[in-house]
């Protein structure tokens, strides 16, 4: 089963601290705007994903089974 990344846009204060800590999911860009590169965790990224969400200060980072 996938894992899928959602982000609650609302809490989000486009910190970057997913971005440094997963740069293939996540990108704050020149706009200021966190954008989800990609949704669905590949196989072996789990843990940089689960970091994400345990970094992220606003706690607006979910991780759901698709
Ligand atoms: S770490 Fe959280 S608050 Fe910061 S940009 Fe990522 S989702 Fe937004």
């Amino acid at each position: 089963m996938a894992l899928k990344i959602e982000v609650d846009f609302d809490r989000c204060e486009s910190n970057a601290v997913c971005m440094q800590v997963a740069p293939k999911y996540f990108e704050v860009r020149d706009d200021d705007f966190l954008y989800i590169l990609q949704e669905e965790v590949d196989a072996g990224d789990e843990a940089a994903a689960q970091e994400a969400v345990d970094r992220c200060p606003k706690q607006a980072i979910s991780l759901v089974e698709s």
